[in-house]
């Protein structure tokens, strides 16, 4: 073996056990007692898991005349660095524009600066007879297995019911995974415009703006459509429990509906939006922060199995220069948080260490399910002999506050930081490459690899 990682123990989606992991060529070789290496590594006393997949992020991405202020490089260092060691982020297609183009532009950004393994859904903006008879096909082949639908931005990324739903006939056809990004875009525009007429311009009135209503509703619509589509359907960051109770009913009908949610709707709400000094704005995400008990509820989605994956949706804005140009009208505040980076401590503190659920479990919702529906798997989210090599050794005792300075996401503020955490990732390897040592990214920048996902089959 080239190397071996000795005395831990193993974690999947399915089992526990204490094994040595031998690699080859950046492959996990062998999985058994007394293996032999070139080089060893021991994880005594630690858990070791499938290197996490987020497949919801947005590196520097251009929004409301800023960009997001991770870009490819500083993001995916902080997401290594948090134990993920796979992201989708997104393409958006422009009017005008094709697919293709879109990719191309997002591509060519992430060229030579991604330090960990990378694909992307491509948003369908403009559908034209040649994305629908032609382009759709041809980005299947070439490794993107899903596309997102933006049911709101009304006037730039919203789409009508009639592009939903042929995006959905051909995606069944294709073999590919529609995303939704489920809010009704034209009462979000009638209110956000009310009350910004009316003067109501504090950050709580973006909550106001995005009631839950209008989340359940999107949800509601994008399932029946998916449902006359005969297609599966994907709900983008799940935040309202009435859009979870959509997704729920048409489950227990046996729909093939999926869908998501990220820890700040599990663990923030509203009153988020009225802290002192504008810091309101930190939490400004769409869809928004929630009423107090209602992350309880996402809690019970992700232990009933109604939700399956936990994404960030990580869009980071620094507080000083891009959040504050919203200081006088809350539309004007660049929508989006950072989370990258603590998404996975953060889900197994609340969710294991707090007794929500088992290990497996974690696991199966931050890397095996997020593989196994972006076509991902076996190749990544699971520890297997022929998996890559990505693994996170993972110390349950290690304490770590998510304060800015003990982060590496680029932005000025964490949304986390009086919130101590205790198990944190210690050793971070991606096919078989060691990336992450004592919290520091060791790996190489350029190193990452753009994934071809498979067609799925749910
Ligand atoms: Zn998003």
């Amino acid at each position: 073996m080239d190397i071996v990682v000795t005395n831990g123990t193993v974690v999947t989606a399915t089992e526990t056990y204490e094994a040595d992991i031998g690699i080859e060529k950046g492959k996990i070789a062998a999985l058994g007692r007394g293996l032999g290496g070139v080089e060893t590594i021991d994880a005594q006393g630690n858990y070791v898991f499938p290197g996490a997949i987020d497949v919801h992020t947005h590196f520097e991405l251009p929004s409301m005349g800023t960009i997001s202020a991770d870009d490819f490089q500083t993001g995916s260092i902080a997401a290594a660095c948090g134990g993920t060691t796979t992201f989708i982020d997104f393409a958006d297609q422009g009017k005008g524009e094709s697919l293709h183009r879109a990719l191309e532009i997002r591509l060519e950004r992430a060229e030579g600066k991604v330090a960990i393994d990378y694909g992307f859904h491509v948003a369908i903006g403009d559908m034209t007879d040649e994305v629908m008879n032609v382009e759709m096909a041809e980005l299947v082949e070439q490794g993107v297995a899903s596309f997102k639908l933006y049911m709101a931005y009304k006037g730039t990324y919203m789409v009508d019911d009639e592009t939903l739903f042929k995006s959905l006939l051909k995606a069944k056809e294709l073999g590919a995974l529609i995303i939704v990004h489920a809010e009704n875009g034209d009462l979000l525009h009638y209110l956000i415009n009310k009350h910004v007429a009316e003067g109501k311009k504090e950050p709580i009135w973006h909550a106001r703006s995005h009631p839950p209503e209008a989340e359940a509703e999107a949800a509601g619509r994008a399932i029946i459509l998916a449902a006359l589509a005969e297609a599966p359907i994907y709900i983008a960051h799940v935040s309202a429990a009435q859009a979870l109770e959509k997704v729920k009913g048409a489950r227990d009908k046996g729909q093939p509906v999926l869908a998501e949610t990220c820890p700040q709707y599990l663990l923030f709400n509203t009153e988020h939006y009225k802290l002192p000094n504008f810091e309101g704005a930190k939490y400004v995400i769409s869809p928004p922060l929630r009423e107090k008990g209602n992350g309880e509820l996402l809690w019970q989605g992700l232990i009933s199995g109604d939700l399956q994956v936990v994404s960030t949706d990580h869009c980071p804005f620094n507080f000083v220069g891009q959040k504050d140009r919203g200081r006088d009208d809350f539309s004007k505040i660049p929508s989006g948080m950072p989370g990258v980076e603590t998404r996975v401590p953060l889900l197994y503190h609340f969710g294991v260490n707090e007794g929500r659920f088992s290990i497996n479990r974690f696991v199966e919702l931050v890397s095996t399910n997020p593989a196994r529906l972006f076509g991902l798997a076996p190749q990544k989210g699971t520890i297997s002999i022929g998996s890559d090599a990505d693994l996170v050794i993972f110390d349950p005792r290690k304490e770590v506050r998510l304060s800015v300075e003990n982060l590496h996401m680029n932005v000025d503020y964490s949304p986390y930081e009086h919130i101590t955490v205790r198990g944190y990732p210690v050793l971070v390897m991606q096919r078989g490459r060691v990336i992450v040592k004592d919290g520091q990214f060791v790996g190489e920048v350029g190193a990452g690899q753009f994934l071809k996902r498979r067609r799925i089959a749910i």
